[in-house]
């Protein structure tokens, strides 16, 4: 079964109707992606896929199991990360740090405990290497890097802390054409390590190469839920 499954999901802001009747499923291996312009009801999705509002009509399911999360840090338990546009990334900090930022590791017990920065450095070094960037020196301040860095280094972050549920609110949205092709590459090497992607963008163009699976949302409502295969079946 899918590892998370909308079905028929709906959410109303008083009398706003935000989502209504919405179905798709997102599968481990695979890119779910969300299209729709301004109003469609994207944040609202992300919202409840992240924990951040409970959706109150039809259900979502998680591991096949009707789920409410009763809050962003319950979703995060369980393993479901949210990149935002405006990532939680700290400019002047180096690229080593801000991978680690609320996840210091540690080395030592008791009073000696303290925060292993040899084994920090390598870390992410290794864990941007292995997915296809090559930070040469993880001392250096994260607001060095590129857009498109930027995002793959949080990308990476929530991979390396065991996401398996990965929501990418328009990752590519604020970058130019490189820029979106290397932060596209980082979302197929999630995918290609097993995470389920959920990829919100308004941009078709960057949808199509990677999706398998489209949902496109108009004022709330779904015009659509396809397959990659639907898409390009013949007749
Ligand atoms: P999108 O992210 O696709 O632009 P949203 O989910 O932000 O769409 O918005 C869907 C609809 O719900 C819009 O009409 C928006 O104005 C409304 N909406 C979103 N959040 C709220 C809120 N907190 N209170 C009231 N209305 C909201
Ligand atoms: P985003 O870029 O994430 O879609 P928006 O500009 O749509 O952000 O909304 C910013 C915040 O305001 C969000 O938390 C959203 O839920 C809320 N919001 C959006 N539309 C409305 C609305 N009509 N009334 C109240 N809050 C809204």
């Amino acid at each position: 079964s899918p590892l998370l499954e909308v079905r028929d999901l709906g959410k109303t802001y008083g009398n706003i109707i935000a989502l209504s009747g919405v179905s798709t499923v997102v599968e481990a291996g695979s890119v779910t992606c969300v299209l729709g312009d301004n109003g469609a009801g994207k944040s609202t999705l992300i919202k409840i896929l992240a924990g951040v509002h409970q959706h109150d009509e039809g259900a979502l399911l998680f591991d096949g199991t009707p789920i409410w999360f009763s809050g962003p840090r319950d979703a995060l338990d369980r393993g479901i990360a949210t990149v935002h546009q405006d990532l939680a990334l700290v400019p002047l900090m180096s690229v080593w740090r801000n991978f680690f930022l609320g996840n210091e590791p540690t080395k030592g017990f008791g009073p000696f405990r303290r925060f292993d920065v040899a084994a920090a450095k390598e870390t992410t070094r290794a864990e941007l290497a292995a997915m296809g960037i090559d930070i040469r020196d993880p001392d250096q301040p994260i607001g060095q890097l590129s857009g498109g860095e930027r995002q793959s280094v949080a990308i990476a972050r929530a991979v390396h802390f065991g996401a398996r549920v990965l929501i990418l609110d328009e990752p590519t949205s604020a970058l130019g054409v490189r820029q979106a092709g290397v932060v596209l590459r980082y979302i197929a090497q999630a995918r290609a390590r097993g995470l389920a992607v959920v990829f919100i963008t308004h941009n078709p163009h960057h949808a199509y190469p990677i999706g398998d699976r489209f949902l496109v949302l108009k004022r709330g409502r779904s015009l659509g839920n396809f397959t990659k295969a639907d898409l390009t079946r013949d007749e």
